[in-house]
This record gives structure tokens, C-alpha cells and sequence, in this order.
């Protein structure tokens, strides 16, 4: 291990994704700067779930005892009957070590800040990033006369301009499916609850302080899959959207965030930043890929209607009574992934 002591970093963007990766650096002994365009480190919107696989990297980081003071623990999965309101099975979710989390995404976001702060970490707000290209490098545009950074790291979400500058592309398609975020005051039971209707689903779970948070997604247009791809450039990296935009039908777009964080900053302590982003690329496309795919899929078996509709849910039913375990053992590649190991 190298270690990566003398380094420094640029982080563009101040999300889940790039707070992470700040903090995963920091610990490596970078010294890191992050660049947020927001006059403010906030997050819009509500809930998150943090699943098993992340919050491994966020033990590893040290977080696990700020995030319980913010989080709830979750129970379980129910699929839900959304025209009837009757649940169609329970698979439980308190054997998973570490458990399954539901948490206020501003709270999140609170407690990476104030831990990048703790961990030396140079917060600059209030700084929208331009990208230019030099000699066919994408070179952000940062306030920083100091040396230059010996790895820039971009966080900066769905229309990345780091993304848009390494591989020529524009923002991602859209794809057919439109959410909508909202919380509403009141209790809620201990478990996320996906309640399927043909060509929408809502999701809701609890949240600290008795809130409930409610995502509604509808379809809108045909399918159109979302890729990612990302060059080998250097001393450039993308993490997060940035890198590869997932849709939430799986809730991994910010845990799959969190592991490229300790990932890119494992791999480039142990083998130095050159070697070690592409060590990162190769370790994290095919899971990222992986995880892409069965987010995908899971808009199809949340909106079915019809016929199909009836057989999925008489299927729902029968595993949840026979084999619970079964369902989320198919989970298994996603949850018991441990990028710490
Ligand atoms: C309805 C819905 C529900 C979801 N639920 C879950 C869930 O339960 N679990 C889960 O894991 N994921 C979930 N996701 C996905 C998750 O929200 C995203 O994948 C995650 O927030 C991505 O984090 P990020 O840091 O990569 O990007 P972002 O959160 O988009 O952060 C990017 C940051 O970069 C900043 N920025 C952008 N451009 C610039 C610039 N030029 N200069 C400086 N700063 C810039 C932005 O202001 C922002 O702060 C959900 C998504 C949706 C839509």
C-alpha cells in the first residue's frame, strides 16, 4: 500500500457521491478540496435507502455511529398490492449485518460534510466548475492557485460536465419514467412498501422524527436503457451519476455512489493514481452494470398490468409463504458485496 500521503485532490461536486469520495480520500492521507456549485451542502428531495453493500464503506469509514443517530432501521421489503392496498408477501430484512437503513438524504449529506470537515477536508461552496478541454484533456476550471491536483475526481451528478468532457456525450436519455419525492408528516411502520399498479409504483418507508417518505414513479414513454461508460484519461475519474445515472427502481443510484468512493480511493492508495483508476474502472463496471440491468428490469415487474399482472402477484404471494429467504437470497450479489474486504 502506498498510501496516498503528499497527494492532492479535487473533487468536483458536493453530493452523496462526491462528499464520499472526499472523505475516502482524506483517509487515505490525500488532502483534498471539494468544489460544490450550491451555496450550500443540501440535498433536495427526501429519503434515500442505504442498503448492506454501502453500508459497509460507511462503517469503513467511520460513519456508523452518526448515521444511527439519523437513520431508521428497516424491517423488511412488503410488495404491495397498489390497487387493493393488500400486501403480497414480507421478506425480512433484519438478518442482513449490517442492516438495511432509511434516512433523511439532507441528514446524510450533513453528516458526510461535517466529517470531510473533521477529516481535513477544504469545502468550497458557491463554485460552479467549467470544464475546457487542453490537448484533448478535460481541464476543470477551478479557483485554486496553489500546485496543481494529482487527481480530479468528478461527483457532479447527472449532467456531469466531466462525463460530458471524457466521452463526448451529452445528458443521458430519458428514460420513459418520472418520479416524484415528497414527505408527509406521520408514522410509518418499519419497512419499505412498494406498492405496484400497471405503469406506475410507489414506494414509501419512515423516516426519523415520524415522516413518512413517498416516491410515486410513472411511466411516461417507451423504455429507453441508460448506459455509462467511462474513459481511461489519466489522473480524471467519475464516480456516482456522474459516471453512470441509475435509475431507482433497485435504490442503488447513492450506494452504488458510495462504493465507487472507497473503491477509486482504496484502489489509488494501493497502487498509486495512475494504475489504480484503472484498477477502479475495471473492478467497478461490471457491477455497476449488473446493477444497472436489474434496476432496469424491476420497472418492468413493478408496472405490469393485465393478466401478467395477476400471475407475478399469485407468484409474490406463494414465495413470500414458502420460501421467504428466496427472494432476497437473488438479492444477494448486490447486498453481501463488501468492496471493504
Ligand atoms: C426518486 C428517486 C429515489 C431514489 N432513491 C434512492 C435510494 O433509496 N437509494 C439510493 O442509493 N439511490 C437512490 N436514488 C438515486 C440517488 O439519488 C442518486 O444516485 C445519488 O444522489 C447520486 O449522487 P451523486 O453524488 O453521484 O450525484 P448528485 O446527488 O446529483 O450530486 C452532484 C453534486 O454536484 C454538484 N454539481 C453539479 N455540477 C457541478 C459543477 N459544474 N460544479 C460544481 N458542482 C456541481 C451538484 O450541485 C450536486 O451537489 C434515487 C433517485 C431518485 C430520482
Amino acid at each position: 500500500m502506498t498510501g496516498l500521503n503528499g497527494r492532492r485532490a479535487h473533487v468536483v461536486g458536493g453530493g452523496i457521491g462526491g462528499l464520499t469520495t472526499a472523505l475516502a480520500l482524506a483517509r487515505q492521507g490525500a488532502s483534498v478540496r471539494v468544489f460544490e456549485q450550491a451555496p450550500e451542502f443540501a440535498e433536495v428531495g427526501a429519503g434515500i435507502q442505504i442498503t448492506p453493500n454501502a453500508m459497509r464503506a460507511l462503517e469503513a469509514l467511520g460513519l456508523r455511529d452518526a448515521l444511527d443517530e439519523r437513520a431508521v432501521l428497516s424491517d423488511a421489503v412488503v410488495p404491495t398490492d397498489g390497487l387493493t392496498g393488500r400486501p403480497l408477501a414480507r421478506f425480512d430484512l433484519r438478518g442482513y449485518s449490517p442492516r438495511y437503513r432509511f434516512i433523511h438524504r439532507a441528514r446524510l449529506i450533513d453528516l458526510l460534510a461535517e466529517a470531510c470537515r473533521a477529516a481535513g477536508v477544504g469545502l468550497t461552496l458557491n463554485t460552479p466548475v467549467k470544464v475546457t478541454i487542453c490537448e484533448g484533456r478535460p481541464v476543470p476550471d477551478l479557483p485554486d492557485d496553489g500546485p496543481a491536483a494529482d487527481l480530479v475526481v468528478f461527483a457532479d451528478g447527472l449532467r456531469s460536465q466531466g462525463r460530458a468532457a471524457l466521452n463526448g456525450a451529452g445528458d443521458p436519455p430519458f428514460t420513459g419514467q418520472v418520479a416524484w419525492r415528497a414527505l408527509v408528516q406521520g408514522d410509518h411502520p418499519p419497512e419499505a412498501r412498494i406498492h405496484m399498479l400497471p405503469g406506475r409504483h410507489v414506494v414509501t418507508y419512515p423516516l426519523a422524527g415520524g415522516v413518512t417518505n413517498l416516491v410515486a414513479v410513472q411511466e411516461r414513454s417507451d423504455w429507453a436503457a441508460e448506459g455509462w461508460s467511462l474513459a481511461d484519461d489519466g489522473d480524471i475519474a467519475l464516480v456516482g451519476d456522474a459516471a453512470h445515472p441509475t435509475l431507482p427502481f433497485l435504490a442503488q443510484g447513492a450506494n452504488l455512489a458510495i462504493e465507487d468512493a472507497y473503491v477509486l480511493a482504496r484502489c489509488c492508495a494501493e497502487d498509486g493514481v495512475g494504475d489504480g483508476l484503472a484498477r477502479y474502472q475495471d473492478l467497478r463496471r461490471p457491477r455497476v452494470s449488473r446493477a444497472i440491468e436489474a434496476a432496469n428490469a424491476n420497472a418492468g415487474n413493478y408496472h405490469l398490468g393485465g393478466p401478467r399482472r395477476w400471475i407475478a402477484h399469485r407468484g409474490l404471494n406463494a414465495l413470500g409463504l414458502i420460501a421467504p429467504g428466496a427472494f432476497l437470497s437473488r438479492l444477494g450479489w448486490l447486498y453481501d458485496h463488501d468492496v471493504t474486504a
